[in-house]
């Protein structure tokens, strides 16, 4: 069973999770940085990475994917552990104030101290129904690289925010896009459906998918319309379900830290009620909490400073500048 020796592991390499690996090399902690995901970027990786990104000090407008490739960039040199499609299982505090991590994979972190970035818990995409056959043979849950649908057509199913953009993004790459949803009314954002209503992109309401076809890979998708019961067969080659994903906190309830609704409650420090275990990004919770980008990133910088002190209690909270 492989063991790791660290001084901090950060649950969760979101965007809090990777500005915190930076921020801990930085402090002279070597690290190891877990995510449930085979990915790091978090949300931002999984549901927009094509999105632009317009509240980010010192980026007036960054694609979600680059600013994740740069948070992973600007932790690089400090040579981070990553231990991803792990998802961190259990959490054991030591006699002498350090902690067992164990992930579902039976691997084994002993750490100093550790730092739950765990946003809104592990998530999974809310299956199409059927659909498990053709996962990764045509059908996909997220679009990680918009060019896997190059000259495609492409069925889209659901009716947010993903399913617009997705269409938005592929609209010039795929040979062609059908958006269906079981309604008619969208919970994307205006501007994304009047932009769609615009395009190319077809759009069918009070659809839902029949069967999908194919031998190896997706080859056409069977439609109904769920008030008249009218079928077709679509001629496609690519499915995006862009259902939602449901998100569960998971392991962490078990773990003796106090939660409030699904969040993690935090002090000025960004410290748990465990001694040791600290928390930053989404996951938090306290009064006038806002969940973003930025906030993410300077209450990581928060925890790693207060984690340092924990781990050598003659440590300075303040880090000293990093201009150099
Ligand atoms: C469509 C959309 C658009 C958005 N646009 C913006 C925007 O424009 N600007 C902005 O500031 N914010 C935006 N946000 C919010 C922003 O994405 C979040 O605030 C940010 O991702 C939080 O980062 P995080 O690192 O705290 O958590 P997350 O990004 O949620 O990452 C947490 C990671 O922890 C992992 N994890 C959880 N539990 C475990 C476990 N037990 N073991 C291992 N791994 C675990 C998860 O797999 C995940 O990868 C948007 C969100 C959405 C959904």
């Amino acid at each position: 069973m492989p063991r790791h020796e660290v001084d901090l592991t950060v649950i969760g390499a979101g965007p809090s999770g990777l500005y915190a690996a930076y921020y801990a090399g930085f402090r002279g902690l070597k690290v190891a940085l877990l995510d449930s995901l085979p990915e790091p970027g978090g949300q931002v990786s999984a549901l927009y990475p094509e999105k632009m990104i317009y509240d980010v000090a010192g980026f007036p407008a960054v694609r979600g994917q680059e600013l994740i490739d740069r948070l992973v960039e600007q932790a690089a040199p400090y040579d981070p552990t990553y231990l991803l499609n792990q998802r961190a299982e259990d959490l054991e505090k030591q006699e002498d104030g350090s902690f067992l991590v164990r992930t579902h994979k039976d691997e084994e972190v002993h750490t100093r101290s550790v730092l739950i970035t765990g946003g809104i818990g592990t998530f999974t995409p809310r299956p199409l129904p059927d659909g498990d056959a053709f996962e990764g043979r045509g059908l996909v849950y997220f679009v990680p690289k918009l060019d896997v649908m190059q000259d495609k057509d492409v069925l889209i199913v659901g009716g947010g925010d993903s399913a617009f953009d997705w269409a938005l993004n592929l609209e010039d790459i795929a040979r062609s896009i059908t958006i269906i949803h079981r309604r008619d009314r969208f919970r994307a954002h205006e501007d994304s459906v009047r932009r769609v209503q615009e395009s190319t992109v077809e759009l069918k309401t009070f659809t839902e998918v029949a069967q999908i076809h194919g031998d190896e890979e997706v080859e056409g998708v069977t439609i109904f319309n769920n008030k008249t019961d009218e079928r077709e067969t679509l001629k496609v080659q690519g499915v995006v379900a862009a259902l939602g994903f449901k998100s569960d906190l998971g392991p962490l309830k078990s773990w003796d830290i106090e939660i409030d609704g699904r969040n993690v409650v935090v002090d000025t420090r960004m410290e748990t009620n465990v001694e040791g275990v600290f928390a930053a990004g989404d996951i938090t919770e306290y009064e006038g909490k806002v969940r973003l980008i930025s906030v993410g990133f300077g209450e990581s910088a928060t925890a790693v400073n207060n984690a340092a002190v924990y781990i050598d209690p003659d440590a300075k909270v303040f880090p000293g500048h990093s201009s150099g």
